[in-house]
């Protein structure tokens, strides 16, 4: 019988008569004749619950226990749901990561799947079990300790095993009915998309937009995974939310398809460093050892042999960036004459695979923000993506007018 795993977040299984609701559309596509594999988050707020408990018990925590308390919050809801379903005669079963096994990397927190054996689940499909109820976000190491995929990982594990069992689709059900243009709490004119490309939506997803767990749309594009995102809470229908798929299932599309923002960004100045072979190297290698995410990089034109160097991190990360920059100084001969950090900028991107065919995309983008009198700081841009720096006051209507004059309310 052919497969389909559907994914419910944490608000469609905050509640058991949430579940129960949820559990219903289970049973209708099991009525359709598929087997189902449901992935499930822990109940909304849980994993913050939890993780503020390991917090207060143990600030140097151990990342082997942190994973043993965090990865609870879903063995719950994995329970709950199979009890639910065999309440309305669907014939189910829950199943922990360990049982499956969904065998990971030892990385606590932060795990990588590294295989998904289907013949357990298989089995006991052939026996006439219609659902397989699995906990997400969880696995278990070559050590045999449990691991967590990192936060949002349920979507990476729905999006796994519908690569492992060759799922007709992988339905994403979560408290927005699709993925938006932009974020419509900003602009109220925000469009739900039918369809965006696989590529886009890793854009959108690294920048911001946190519909999905980045790691799960790279999943799905590598393996060709039919993803759709919808809402739980809408009735059920076909063509409901927004299907995330290969651009060439995609007959028209604007040229940018969405606008993202991140308003927690910081913008780091090294003031006056060496011009010389391997300054980037040992400026950067620093900050990657240090676990800073760096994202967009500006070298200037040197002078005297001086140069200065920008770039951009989450703002969360400008202390661990200052403290491996001061550090560096000393180790690495990495001299500057001062370190400035900005931490009240923001991060608009726009995004499109139309860009790679259309020119002056940038142009327009920066005419756009100059009429509206805002600074840029930094710019960066990739073949489907332009991204700058501005005052974080301004974030709101650059996002505003960049939705208006890119006329992402009308369907394409
Ligand atoms: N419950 C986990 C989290 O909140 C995993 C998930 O829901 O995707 O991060
Ligand atoms: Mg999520």
């Amino acid at each position: 019988m052919p497969v389909l795993v559907m994914k419910f977040g944490g608000t469609s299984v905050a509640t058991p008569d949430r579940i129960k609701r949820a559990a219903k559309r289970v049973g209708l596509e099991v009525s359709k004749g598929y087997d189902v594999i449901v992935i499930v988050s822990a109940m909304s707020g849980k994993t913050n619950e939890l993780v503020g408990w390991v917090n207060e018990t143990s600030p140097m925590y151990d990342a082997r226990e942190y994973d043993a308390v965090v990865s609870s919050g879903e063995n719950v809801t994995a329970g709950l749901m199979a009890m639910t379903l065999q309440e309305m005669s669907v014939p189910a079963r829950s199943w922990q990561g360990w049982q499956v096994p969904l065998l990971t990397s030892s990385i606590h927190s932060a795990a990588r799947i590294e295989e998904i054996p289907t013949h357990n689940i298989l089995a006991k499909f052939s026996e006439g079990m219609r659902v397989a109820v699995v906990a997400g976000f969880q696995g278990i190491s070559q050590e045999d300790r449990i691991t967590t995929l990192g936060r949002g990982g349920s979507d990476t594990t729905a999006v796994a095993f519908a690569a492992a069992f060759s799922a007709d689709r992988c339905d994403i059900y979560t408290d927005v009915d699709g993925v938006y243009t932009t974020d419509p709490r900003i602009a109220e004119n925000a469009r739900k998309l039918n369809k965006i490309s696989f590529e886009e939506m890793l854009e959108l997803a690294s920048l911001g937009a946190k519909v999905l767990q980045t790691r799960s749309v790279e999943l799905a594009m590598r393996y060709k995974v039919k993803l759709r995102v919808l809402s739980s809470f809408d009735e059920p229908s076909e063509d409901a939310g927004t299907l995330v798929c290969h651009e060439e299932e995609i007959m028209e599309s604007n040229v940018v398809s969405g606008i993202a923002y991140s308003r927690d960004e910081a913008k780091m100045t090294l003031v006056s460093v060496a011009d010389r072979p391997g300054i980037a190297a040992a400026i950067f290698g620093h900050l990657s050892d240090a676990g800073v995410n760096v994202d967009m990089i500006i070298q200037n034109i040197a002078e005297d042999g001086r140069t200065d160097m920008t770039f951009s991190c989450p703002t969360e990360q400008v202390m661990r960036a200052e403290r491996a920059l001061q550090e560096g100084s000393s180790k690495l001969h990495v001299n500057f004459q001062q370190l400035i950090a900005d931490t009240n900028v923001a991060k608009i991107s726009a995004v499109g695979i139309g860009m790679r065919s259309q020119s002056g995309v940038a142009a327009k983008m920066f005419k756009t923000l100059s009429d509206e009198g805002i600074n840029i700081k930094v710019i960066a841009t990739s073949e489907i993506k332009i991204s700058v720096l501005i005052d974080r006051k301004y974030m709101e209507l650059a996002v505003q007018a960049l939705h208006d004059v890119f006329e992402l309310e009308k369907t394409p």
